[in-house]
């Protein structure tokens, strides 16, 4: 029997932000209906789902209802409590598994696990900002990493948020402050050439497919722009996606992954993975056959994977809190293909949406 689902059948998300609703936009495209969890109200999601959840995700009696509804179960970030997976998978299967959302939950475990399966980060060490010897811990490390670093929290960074660069020897004391007790993770400052991500995806026969590599570029720690093709040769390209295979592999993940990449005269440094559809992978919906989101929704639904052709040269930029200004001269713009949140408040680096630009057919690098 296949295990392919047909139209019809529900697909219960976790979260319900801008992931969620392109996941939610491209599984209705192919006949699926889309429940969603979200412990906030109004979620950018709910405006396209079927159903949706609004309740915390400690609420058993909600997750109970939320998983007996559904046929499977996929998540928009990574953060979800374990206790909430495992009353839901006693229900239905969890697509990227339990694995992929442990390793990626905290920073400390994920470099362990990169490093055990043969891939290089930058070097680290664990330092407990709440302890009484965190001073002490923080030195050690300094003398091991190395200076200048990032001291990150473990648990619940992103956009930059929870970290802290240390200059010198004499930074350490700031930084430990802004851990605020938390557990974090020293890392040492990697000097790149550039960024990339691989946005990879594995179907449920173990069938591997990867877009192209983009090319990203942060400012305050967010993502601001992927450019596609990324400026790497055909060797590092190759490289990037065989790091993201191992990955999908090592993990036996159904579903997209993100891989954000640092790219160094001593070859390919995994910075972080995403288990999930990914901000640096939104250029998809633009410049290639199949966007992202459908990818993943077909992996999660056990459909084949389609093959990720690019069939664009493309660049996507996010549209970030007063960014949203922007909109009026974007829909008037030729090869501008703008894609928006529905979220009412334009807080100060809130990602509102993005929009992409065709730069003309795919080149060859
Ligand atoms: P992260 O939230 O860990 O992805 O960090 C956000 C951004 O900060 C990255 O995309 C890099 O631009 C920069 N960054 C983070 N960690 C390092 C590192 N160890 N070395 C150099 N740059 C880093």
């Amino acid at each position: 029997m296949s295990d392919a689902f047909e139209p019809g059948r529900v697909i219960g998300i976790l979260g319900g932000g801008q992931l969620g609703r392109m996941l939610a936009m491209a599984a209705a495209r192919m006949g699926f209906h889309i429940h969603v969890y979200e412990p906030g109200a109004n979620p950018p999601a709910g405006e396209v789902a079927q159903k949706v959840f609004t309740a915390s995700y400690d609420d058993r009696d909600a997750l109970e209802a939320f998983a007996a509804g559904v046929d499977v179960v996929t998540y928009e970030f990574e953060n979800v409590p374990a206790d909430a997976l495992d009353l839901i998978e006693a229900h239905v299967p969890i697509r990227p598994n339990r694995k992929a959302l442990a390793v990626s939950q905290d920073r400390l475990d994920e470099k362990q696990f990169l490093n055990e399966i043969g891939l290089a980060t930058a070097p680290f060490a664990p330092v407990d900002a709440g302890a009484t010897d965190a001073a002490a811990q923080l030195a050690q490390a300094m003398s091991s990493v190395g200076v200048p670093a990032i001291l990150k929290t473990r648990r619940l960074g992103y956009d930059g948020k929870g970290q802290a660069r240390i200059m010198d020897v004499h930074g350490g004391a700031e930084a430990l402050n802004a851990m605020a007790d938390a557990n974090a993770i020293l890392e040492g400052l990697v000097d790149f050439d550039r960024e990339i991500s691989v946005i990879a995806a594995r179907g449920l026969d173990g069938r591997i497919a990867c877009f192209e590599p983009g090319e990203n570029v942060h400012t305050d720690g967010i993502l601001h722009t992927t450019r596609v093709p990324a400026a790497i040769d055909r060797g590092t390209r190759d490289r990037a996606f065989g790091v993201a295979g191992t990955i999908l592999a090592a993990l036996d993940y159904v579903g997209v992954l993100g891989v954000e990449l640092f790219v160094t005269g001593e070859g390919l440094i995994v910075n972080e993975i995403a288990p999930r559809v990914h901000n640096s992978g939104h250029w998809t919906e633009a410049g290639a056959v199949i966007s992202q989101f459908e990818q993943h929704i077909r992996a999660v639904a056990g459909w084949p994977l389609v093959d990720p052709l690019r069939h664009s040269d493309v660049e996507m930029t996010n549209l970030i809190g007063d960014d949203l200004a922007q909109v009026p001269a974007i829909r008037g713009e030729t090869g501008a293909l703008l894609h928006l949140y529905g979220k009412a408040e334009a807080r100060p680096g809130r990602k509102m949406g993005h929009v992409t630009r065709i730069l003309g057919p795919a080149s060859d690098r």
